[in-house]
């Protein structure tokens, strides 16, 4: 039976990852293209000797040589959380530009649909809030955050040319903060940060006075829809994520009251360019997907702070 072929840049990722098991689930082939440098085999290991699995350790800024169809592109590689970004400046502006570039040059080729993951840093430390797909967004190019807010919001401009020049059948996902099973404890990021300290007995390192917000999408629900938008008509971007928005601070609270810990909030300073608040507006998503996240932020933590429990030991 004939099965379409999907290429997932970034496969070895926390959302890559989550995304080659769906696509395989749909009844596709998939082939991940990972360099390692953020992601791991660890995450698809599961899926080696599956028969419509194939890995292939590649860094994408790099030409890109895949003989045979292709179908679906999603382009998932990027360093991807603040720590990361940061330790790795040039290489996320080098994914982001020469390796969009690259890999809509294969979609082209190959006349597959593209999807690129963008991200709600293209907003920046936004004026408007919630985000609509509308907002322009407020960067700021030459601060630590830039590296990666540039480099997304260049890599969707050449997702537009390619589809305007070229004719290239392109998607783009603005994905909000996500969280789930296969995020690395050691990422940075506000949930693995708080549950790794906790489960050491460790203070919790809120940054600032914790009364920036963020709104949490669990990985499956952010999944449903970048896999709704592949499949849809829609070439303009679409928010991806949950709008159940919470402060910081009351996120420690959270994963304090969940995990029993005896450890006790800290505050350190707030890195620079933190954006103060970010809340997706879902309506588009709601309009033309016809989807909405379904796990509530009790539910997700608990399956997040499972996996933590489970897999590091911790
Ligand atoms: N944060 C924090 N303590 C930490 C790590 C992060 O208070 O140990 C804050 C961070 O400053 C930001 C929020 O939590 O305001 C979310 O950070 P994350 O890195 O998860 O994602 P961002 O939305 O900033 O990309």
């Amino acid at each position: 039976m004939f099965k379409p072929t999907a290429v997932v840049t970034g496969g070895a990722g926390f959302l890559g990852s989550h995304l080659c098991d769906r696509l395989i689930k749909e009844g596709l082939k998939v082939i991940c293209i990972d360099n390692l440098l953020t992601g791991s085999t660890n995450n698809i290991s599961h899926l080696f000797g599956n028969e419509n699995f194939l890995f292939e350790k590649h860094d994408v800024t790099n030409y890109i040589h895949l003989p045979g169809r292709i179908d679906y592109i999603l382009h998932f590689a990027s360093p991807a959380s603040p720590i990361d970004y940061l330790k790795y400046p040039i290489q996320t502006l080098k994914v982001g530009s020469l390796g969009t570039h690259k890999v809509l040059g294969l979609a082209k080729e190959k006349k597959a649909r593209f999807l690129l993951a963008s991200t709600s840093e293209v907003y920046g430390d936004p004026n408007v809030h919630p985000q609509s797909e509308e907002y322009w967004g407020n960067v700021n190019p030459i601060g630590p955050r830039g590296v990666y807010d540039e480099a997304k919001r260049f890599a969707e401009a050449l997702t537009m040319a390619y589809h305007r020049f070229h004719g290239v059948d392109t998607r783009i996902v603005r994905i909000f903060n996500t969280y789930g099973p296969r995020m690395r404890l050691d990422d940075g990021r506000a949930l693995p940060a708080f549950v790794g300290q906790s489960m050491r007995g460790e203070d919790i390192t809120v940054f600032g006075d914790g009364s920036q917000t963020r709104s949490f999408c669990f990985v499956s629900d952010l999944v449903d829809g970048i896999f709704k938008l592949l499949m849809s008509n829609e070439i303009y971007p679409v928010n991806i994520g949950n709008p159940d928005e919470i402060t910081i601070k009351e996120f420690a609270e959270e994963v304090i009251k969940i995990t029993k810990t005896m450890s006790k909030i800290v505050f350190n300073p707030l890195p620079e360019d933190d954006p103060k608040v970010r809340q997706p507006n879902i309506e588009k998503a709601k309009r033309v997907l016809g989807w909405s996240p379904k796990v509530s932020r009790a539910e997700g933590l608990k399956i997040t702070i499972d996996y933590f429990k489970r897999h590091l030991g911790c």
